[in-house]
């Protein structure tokens, strides 16, 4: 478990024995009850939605002020140890979005998806590919992933065939909650990225290989994705996250114009995978290819908008060593070369498995989001 340090403070709802669902934030290993502080009404809701739809200005002079009374001793009476709490979805999620904006996960899964071509196709580095993925099963962590069944077709198969994935993975992400919508018919230029994102959470993005390989050609990911995403329980705001904000890598060739920024951020964040208990990956985020400034204005640049709650993600995080890989199917060459866990080959989920995925920068905890997979029904 990560400490949340003084400075963190990141927000969540969490439930305290029969009372209601309402905000705290994590404080070491306290929840701060936020409600008796009386700094916001939105604090006693069961979502951080309210509070997210107030914007940047009250983000921040919220968050001041509760820097303030923690500084002071003030939340000491409103303390509950975090063991004593359920920690639940912090969102009501809006629309979903993932992206696929790490140069090495696109190039690993470019080699193995297709490895009679270049693996980078031509538009990966004009624009942040991504896709809409499916809002309403995005879960709290701890929530169990039932194994997904569907159509799978091995390359040498003759025809598909109905039953369990057999090759159940996870994608290590970061997730932007966006907090102020932005107007249907107006684009969202990559200044603003600050104005309409609150923070950011850990993110699984479940993966059956299997089903998405014989559905994904030509319109992109469909059930192989859809049946589960889990979230970290605490929402950590950019404005804690500014002490690990570097500068993108640089970009070339040159994106367009509503791509390019003078301040284009990204983050120094290290993520942390285990299987059971046992560390097989540790995926490092500062060298992801596009900005979530650049995510966020590409999304919107059709003039789609944003709404309160959005949730956008930066697609799998890999590093180019091989214990820096985001996915089992990279770590282990799509099942042919077995990693390591607990003493014995392994290559995809087995029921019964949990796979807990944590992220920090520097001493600034993102705390962890985990799931356990459960037999297919
Ligand atoms: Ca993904």
């Amino acid at each position: 478990m990560s400490v949340f340090g003084p400075d963190n403070l990141p927000l969540g709802v969490f439930q305290y024995g029969d009372q209601s669902p309402r905000i705290g934030a994590a404080l070491g290993d306290q929840v701060i009850d936020l409600t008796p502080l009386e700094l916001s009404d939105t604090f006693a809701e069961p979502t951080l939605n309210a509070f997210l739809a107030l914007g940047r200005p009250a983000w921040t002079s919220l968050r001041a002020a509760l820097l303030e009374l923690v500084r002071t001793g003030a939340v000491e009476p409103h303390l509950i140890p975090q063991s004593a709490v359920t920690m639940l979805l912090p969102i009501e999620v809006g629309d979903y979005v993932d992206f696929y904006a790490s140069e090495q996960h696109a190039t690993n899964l470019g080699r193995l998806f297709r490895p009679d071509a270049e693996p980078l196709l031509p538009n990966w580095k004009h624009l942040p590919v991504g896709y809409h993925g499916r809002a309403g099963t995005v879960v709290a962590s701890g929530t169990d992933i039932v194994r997904p069944s569907g159509q799978r077709k091995a390359p040498d198969a003759a025809a598909p065939t109905y039953g369990p994935s057999q090759r159940l993975d996870i994608e290590v992400e970061l997730g932007y909650v966006v907090g102020s919508p932005s107007a249907l018919g107006q684009r969202v230029s990559v200044d603003d990225f600050r104005e309409h994102v609150y923070g950011v959470v850990v993110l699984n993005d479940w993966s059956a290989r299997d089903i998405q390989g014989w559905e994904y050609v030509p319109l992109g990911p469909f059930l192989g994705k859809s049946f589960a995403t889990s979230i970290s329980p605490w929402v950590v705001s950019l404005d804690a996250l500014e002490s690990a904000a570097v500068a993108l890598p640089a970009q070339d060739p040159p994106v367009l114009p509503y791509l390019a920024g003078k301040n284009l951020v990204n983050y120094d964040i290290t993520f942390e995978v285990r299987i059971n208990g046992d560390l097989v990956s540790t995926p490092p985020y500062r060298d992801i290819y596009w900005s979530p400034a650049q995510m966020l204005a590409h999304m919107t640049v059709n003039g789609a908008s944003v709404r309160t709650g959005d949730l956008y993600a930066s697609g799998t995080v890999s590093g180019t060593e091989q214990n820096q890989l985001g996915s089992l199917i990279e770590l282990t060459k799509a099942g042919r070369e077995p990693i390591t866990v607990h003493g014995k080959d392994y290559t995809f989920l087995q029921d019964g498995d949990e796979v807990t995925i944590t992220a920090h920068a520097g001493d600034l905890g993102l705390g962890e989001v985990t799931g356990r997979i459960t037999p297919a029904v």
